[in-house]
């Protein structure tokens, strides 16, 4: 029997020894899901809604215990892992809104009726990574769900414990067995089956790039479906009519928020030149503020990274002749802690800028004029998300407009809500998640015509 040791990244404590699911046990769990999605499908359509409202206030009562659990085994800041057990039960009971509202059409033919509707798939593998473990698997598993699907989820090796949970308070609020189950396991066995076993008929993959390839190239050969959420090098775009003093003391927040390893970080900051001393003067004392240490503390803003292995990563892409502008703080002692780190690279195909970091690095690059921001912004195989500062309404949705990337904020950085869309251009991803069409991606349309 494998196992896996999961390890605090805050302490470097062995937090708990879990048994790892083997190919065999994940067929298993797959043709169960495939058995019981004839009875799932067949709920009515207001008690599967009202299921899923159950599931999410058992969430709700447990969202204490789940925060503590993430900030235990992903080193998460309380504050954010509260409110991404939050973002559980917020997209739960959005899906639970699914099942009554699941419309097809009726469209005008002649000699009869022509109706569509929304079958679900059968059932759906999604592969969660380990940087937000909670909201990423509730994005793929609340509207399969809600659609009639059934679910089988791998959560990333590093972050099981909060998915495992949520599995046990799924079967706590009353949905039957077999239509969510959490397979904890290895990527090359529990999420390669996904891909290669035939009765699942779509994989959700949120992950890196170069993983996500091979996902999509093993799911063709059976034509099976699939959503690809992948990496990031998203562009924090300052203009010179920006109100300049609130972008430089937000900016260390898009970027740095979750210790970087977040798919829309804005690690790269462009400036017009006209203010980019200035920025620069007031970016400082923003990065050297920011709150890193213990992430169970109220008032802590940056955790540790997620392992050993990925600060080394991380530290990777700083040698000797990169120009570090500043950095913040870290606190010594254990912990695979990184400091936020500002960097300004001399030319454009440093890996600083083409490559995604995923921990607590910036850079920062000037820029001459709109098209020129432009030019940097698109100047990359990614285009996941995005922020404009200016004060010119036209400007910004040009700029907005003009931006190769699935999600851009204007004056603020956020990127997800549960009701607005969510995913990327280019090769940050394939398909959206969440929003007004989430059920659509986890059903076919069927048309029927009835000749009167
Ligand atoms: P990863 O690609 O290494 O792993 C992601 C998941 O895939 C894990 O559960 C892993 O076990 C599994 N996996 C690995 N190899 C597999 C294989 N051959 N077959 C099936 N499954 C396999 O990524 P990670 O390091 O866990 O996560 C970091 C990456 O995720 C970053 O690139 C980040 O940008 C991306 N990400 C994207 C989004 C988004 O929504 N676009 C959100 C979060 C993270």
């Amino acid at each position: 029997m494998m196992t896996t040791q999961v390890v605090n990244p805050a302490t470097e404590q062995v937090v708990t020894t879990l048994e790892l699911v083997s190919a065999a046990e994940t067929d298993a769990a797959i043709e169960r899901a495939q058995r019981a999605g004839a009875d799932w499908r067949a709920v009515a359509p207001g008690d599967r809604a009202r299921l899923l409202r159950r599931f999410a206030d058992v969430v709700d009562a447990n969202i204490e215990q789940l925060a503590q659990l993430e900030v235990t085994n992903a080193g998460h800041t309380i504050g954010n892992a509260r409110w991404e057990a939050g973002n559980v039960r917020d997209v739960l009971h959005f899906a639970a809104g699914i099942p009554e509202r699941l419309l097809g059409n009726q469209i005008p033919v002649a000699g009869g009726v022509d109706i569509t509707f929304h079958e679900p798939l059968g059932v759906v593998g999604v592969i969660v990574p380990w940087n937000f473990p909670m909201p990423i698997a509730a994005w793929g598993f609340g509207p399969a769900l809600a659609a009639g699907n059934t679910v089988v989820l791998k959560p990333a090796e590093l972050t099981p414990l909060t998915a495992v949970r949520l599995g046990e308070l799924a079967l706590e609020a009353g949905m039957p067995e077999g239509v969510f189950q959490v397979l904890p396991g290895k990527g090359s066995v529990v999420g390669q089956r996904f891909v290669t076993h035939p009765a699942v008929r779509k994989v959700v993959f949120t992950g890196s790039t170069e993983v996500g390839k091979e996902i999509m190239a093993g799911c063709a050969r059976h034509v099976k479906r699939v959503t690809l959420e992948l990496g990031g090098k998203s562009a924090n775009i300052v203009f010179a009519d920006a109100d300049v003093e609130r972008a430089a003391a937000t900016a260390p927040y898009g970027v740095f928020d979750n210790a970087g390893q977040d798919c829309c970080a804005r690690s790269r900051i462009l400036v017009q030149r006209s203010v980019f001393d200035r920025f620069l003067e007031l970016l400082e004392p923003a990065v050297r503020g920011v709150r890193v240490g213990d992430p169970g503390d109220e008032s802590t803003e940056m955790g540790p990274l997620i392992s050993a292995a990925h600060r080394v990563r991380v530290a990777s892409f700083i040698d000797p002749s990169t120009k570090v502008a500043f950095t913040g703080t870290q606190p010594q002692g254990p912990g695979f802690w990184y400091p936020p780190t500002v960097v300004l690279p001399d030319t454009p195909s440093d890996r600083v800028l083409t490559e995604e970091v995923f921990g607590p690095v910036v850079a920062v690059v000037p820029f001459e004029d709109e098209a020129d921001a432009l030019r940097i912004a698109n100047d990359t195989e990614y285009g996941l998300s995005g922020s404009i500062w200016t004060n010119d309404v036209g400007r910004a949705l040009r700029v907005a407009r003009g931006v190769e990337a699935g999600n851009l904020s204007v004056n603020s950085h956020s990127s997800v809500r549960y009701w607005t869309p969510f995913g990327g251009f280019k090769q940050s991803g394939l398909g959206r998640e969440l929003g007004p069409d989430a059920a659509l991606a986890f059903t076919e349309t069927k048309n029927v015509f009835i000749a009167t």
